[in-house]
């Protein structure tokens, strides 16, 4: 059995402790050692582990193995025997410690502000996240509990924790059971706020939360999931995003509470726009095949041969050319689309050979019948198109 140093001295950083072992761990070039005694909080009760420096090597992972027996992996080889020093990665180890006190305020002020308990907690190197029974929190539900939560850390609370016998736990006030064969229970109290029996390590008043902020929440089968932030990485996360909003409201030129209501004026337009430029393309594409057939001979196929800058507008002239009888239309544009069609009445093949050629040219292509697509170089949209023309000619 480890002696757990970090139950009750998780604000200190260095120890020393004997091997008691020292073992070859599963990933290469590790090794697992465990100790007499440890500061090193292993993975557990959803928070993650400590990382740190264990006689030079490099401590990536410790858990806690059967019988209370905190094993330690670290990278490379660790003395055989002896005493070793142990450093836990401070800023880390404070950083969960902030988020693991803050889950316990949260989860109270939920209970407190709308009733909604926490069935488990997951901390994760990014967010972290608790789950809730109920109905999912609205806008207005979530800022109550952060509220709640915000002025429990102005309060600065302080946190106390005890390890007394079960027998003299007083279970009515305790936000979650005391695990089946415990003897000796730590009971954690953000005082007269929030008990619930814990392992993990905490901060010793509210104050040094700094800030508890929930950032979404989503469904999870019959769950409510909400993802929050506490202390540093709250304080990172509102820096970061301000920085972009910052960024936004000085492109988008204006305050930068304005910015949605300014991004959504924006899409309106665009979409405004775009369908304005549809139409635009539809009425330009009617008179320029007009022009073109105008000026084409009167042959019984004409086949006309034409090159527009534009692809949207390349397509509907094609479109367009296709509804006329006795045509054929081989439509490039500058960026190396060409549609070839034939008038429905010739029922003249154009989609293999567009094909065909295209992969020849090194593009690709393809369609059905009388109407082909294909999308070649733009350097080589004037060679596709005079082949095409002459292999339409040759078949006649
Ligand atoms: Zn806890």
């Amino acid at each position: 059995m480890t002696q757990k140093l970090y139950l009750d001295h998780s604000y200190e950083t260095v120890f020393e402790g004997a091997i008691v072992s020292v073992q070859p761990a599963p990933a290469p070039n590790t090794t697992s050692v465990v100790l007499d005694r440890t500061l090193f909080y292993p993975e557990s009760g959803g928070q993650l582990s400590d990382y740190g420096e264990m006689g030079g090597a490099k401590v990536i992972d410790v858990q806690e193995t059967g019988g209370d027996v905190v094993t330690h992996t670290v990278v490379g080889d660790a003395p055989a025997h002896g005493n070793v020093r142990g450093t836990i990665d401070w800023p880390r180890r404070f950083d969960h410690m902030q988020q693991h006190t803050g889950q316990h305020v949260l989860s109270r002020a939920f209970i407190k502000t709308d009733g909604l308990d926490t069935v488990s907690f997951h901390m994760g190197d990014e967010t972290c996240t608790i789950d809730l029974e109920g109905q999912l929190p609205d806008a207005a539900a979530i800022r109550r509990a952060e509220d709640l939560s915000n002025q429990i850390i102005a309060e600065n609370r302080p946190i106390d924790i005890v390890t007394i016998p079960i027998e003299q736990v007083d279970m009515s006030e305790l936000r979650r059971k005391v695990p089946d064969g415990v003897r000796d229970a730590r009971i954690v109290t953000v005082r007269d706020f929030d008990r619930i029996p814990c392992c993990g390590t905490h901060v010793r008043s509210t104050g040094e939360l700094g800030m508890i902020k929930v950032l979404k929440t989503e469904k999870v089968k019959n769950l409510q999931r909400v993802h929050f932030k506490v202390g540093v990485r709250a304080y990172d996360d509102y820096r970061d995003k301000h920085a972009v909003l910052q960024e936004l409201s000085q492109r988008l030129t204006t305050a930068p509470l304005d910015v949605a209501a300014k991004v959504e004026r924006m899409l309106e337009e665009s979409q405004a726009s775009a369908k304005q430029t549809k139409t635009l393309i539809q009425r330009l594409a009617s008179l320029e095949a007009e022009r073109l057939l105008a000026a084409a001979d009167a042959a019984a196929v004409r086949i006309i041969v034409h090159r527009e800058a534009d692809s949207a507008l390349a397509r509907a002239l094609a479109t367009e050319m296709q509804k006329v009888p006795g045509t054929v239309a081989i439509i490039g544009a500058d960026d190396g689309a060409v549609v070839c069609v034939s008038s429905h009445e010739l029922g003249i093949d154009l989609a293999t050979g567009a094909g065909a050629l295209a992969r020849e040219l090194g593009g690709s292509g393809g369609g059905k019948g009388g109407f082909a697509q294909a999308k070649v170089d733009p350097a080589r949209v004037g060679e596709f198109m005079e082949r095409m023309a002459a292999n339409v000619r040759a078949r006649r």
